[in-house]
C-alpha cells in the first residue's frame, strides 16, 4: 500500500527534513508540501527545497486544504499558531493527521479532541523511535523499582533553544508520575537553590543544562539506597524526528486505526506498564 504525505512546514528545518525522508521511505510519497503564505518557496519544487538534486517532487504550495483533501495523511511540524488550521482542514477532507508541532495552545488542544473524534490523530513532542523506547523503559522501571528509589530527570539542549523543560522531559515525568500514581504538576521539581529541605519520596527532579549544538540528551536517574539506574537517551542528528515522523504516518496509513487519538508508544505497539 502507497500512502501520499501532504507535509505542513515545508521550508522549515524538520519539513525539510521530512520531504527528504518520505521521498526516502518505501511506500510512501509527498502529495502536497506547504509553505505559509507569502513565503518565497512558493511555487518552487519541493524536492530541491529538501536538497534533493536531479530530480522534481512536487511544487510548493500555500493551499492547506487542497493539500489535506489530496493525501492520505498530513505531517505537521510548523508552528503552534498554524495547527489550529492545520487540524480543522484535516476534519474538513477526513485525512489522518502526525502533529509534531510543540508549544500548542488549549485551543489548539481542544480542536485535536474534535478531531480525535472524527480521524485519528497522532500526536508525539517527539517522534523518534528511541524516545518512544526511552518512555517505555523508564515507565516499566518505576513499576518494578516501586516507590524506593528516588526518580530525576536531567536534559541537555542546544543553546538557542527557548524553553525548559524539555517537551520529552515533561513527558518522561508525566509517564513515570502515571505510573505512580502521582499529580504530575504536583510532583515535578524543576531546579532546587537555596536550603529546600530534604528531597521527598513523591518528587520527581526535573533539571535542564544548555549548551552546545546538543540536539538533545536525556537521562532518567533512579537512585536506591544502595545502587543506581540511569537510563539516557542522546539524539544525534535531527533526521531522526523525521524518519520517527514518517514512520508514524506510515502506520496510520497502513494499519488504518479507528478515529483516536494516538501516540508513538501504539506505533511501537507498546503497552504501558
Ligand atoms: P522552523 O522554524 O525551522 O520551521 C517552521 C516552519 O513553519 C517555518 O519554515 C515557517 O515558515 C513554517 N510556517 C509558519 N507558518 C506556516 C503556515 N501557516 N503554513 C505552513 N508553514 C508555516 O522550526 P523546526 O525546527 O522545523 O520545528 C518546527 C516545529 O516542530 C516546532 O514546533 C518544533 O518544536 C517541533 N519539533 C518537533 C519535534 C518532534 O519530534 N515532534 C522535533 C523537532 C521539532
Amino acid at each position: 500500500m502507497s500512502g501520499n504525505v501532504a507535509v505542513v512546514g515545508a521550508t522549515g528545518r524538520m519539513g525539510r527534513a521530512i520531504m527528504l525522508a518520505t521521498h526516502q521511505a518505501s511506500g510512501m510519497a509527498l502529495c502536497a508540501a506547504v509553505a505559509r503564505a507569502g513565503s518565497t518557496a512558493i511555487g518552487q519544487d519541493s524536492l530541491a527545497l529538501a536538497g534533493i538534486t536531479g530530480e522534481h517532487g512536487v511544487v510548493v504550495t500555500a493551499d492547506l486544504e487542497h493539500a489535506a483533501s489530496q493525501a492520505d495523511v498530513v505531517i505537521d511540524f510548523s508552528t503552534a499558531d498554524n495547527a489550529l488550521p492545520v487540524i480543522q482542514a484535516c476534519i474538513n477532507a477526513r485525512t489522518a493527521l502526525v502533529l509534531g508541532t510543540t508549544g500548542l495552545a488549549a485551543q489548539a488542544e481542544a480542536a485535536l479532541e474534535d478531531a480525535a473524534g472524527v480521524l485519528p490523530v497522532l500526536v508525539a513532542a517527539n517522534t523518534s523511535i528511541g524516545v518512544a523506547v526511552l518512555r517505555h523503559l523508564a515507565a516499566e522501571a518505576t513499576r518494578l523499582l516501586g516507590g524506593t528509589y528516588d526518580i530525576e530527570i536531567v536534559e541537555m539542549h542546544h543553546r538557542h533553544k527557548v524553553d525548559a523543560p524539555s517537551g520529552t522531559a515533561t513527558m518522561l515525568a508525566e509517564a513515570i508520575a502515571d505510573v505512580r500514581e502521582l499529580d504530575p504538576k504536583a510532583a515535578a521539581v524543576c531546579g532546587r537553590e537555596g536550603r529546600v529541605g530534604p528531597r521527598s519520596a513523591d518528587e520527581i527532579g526535573v533539571m535542564t543544562l544548555r549548551g552546545g549544538e546538543v540536539i538533545g540528551d536525556h537521562t532518567v536517574h533512579f537512585a536506591g539506597a544502595a545502587d543506581r539506574i540511569e537510563l539516557t537517551h542522546r539524539a544525534l542528528d535531527r533526521s531522526l524526528f523525521a524518519r520517527g515522523a514518517v514512520h508514524a504516518a506510515k502506520w496510520l496509513v497502513e494499519s488504518r486505526p479507528n478515529a483516536g487519538r494516538y501516540g508513538m508508544a501504539d506505533v511501537l505497539g507498546l503497552k504501558t506498564p
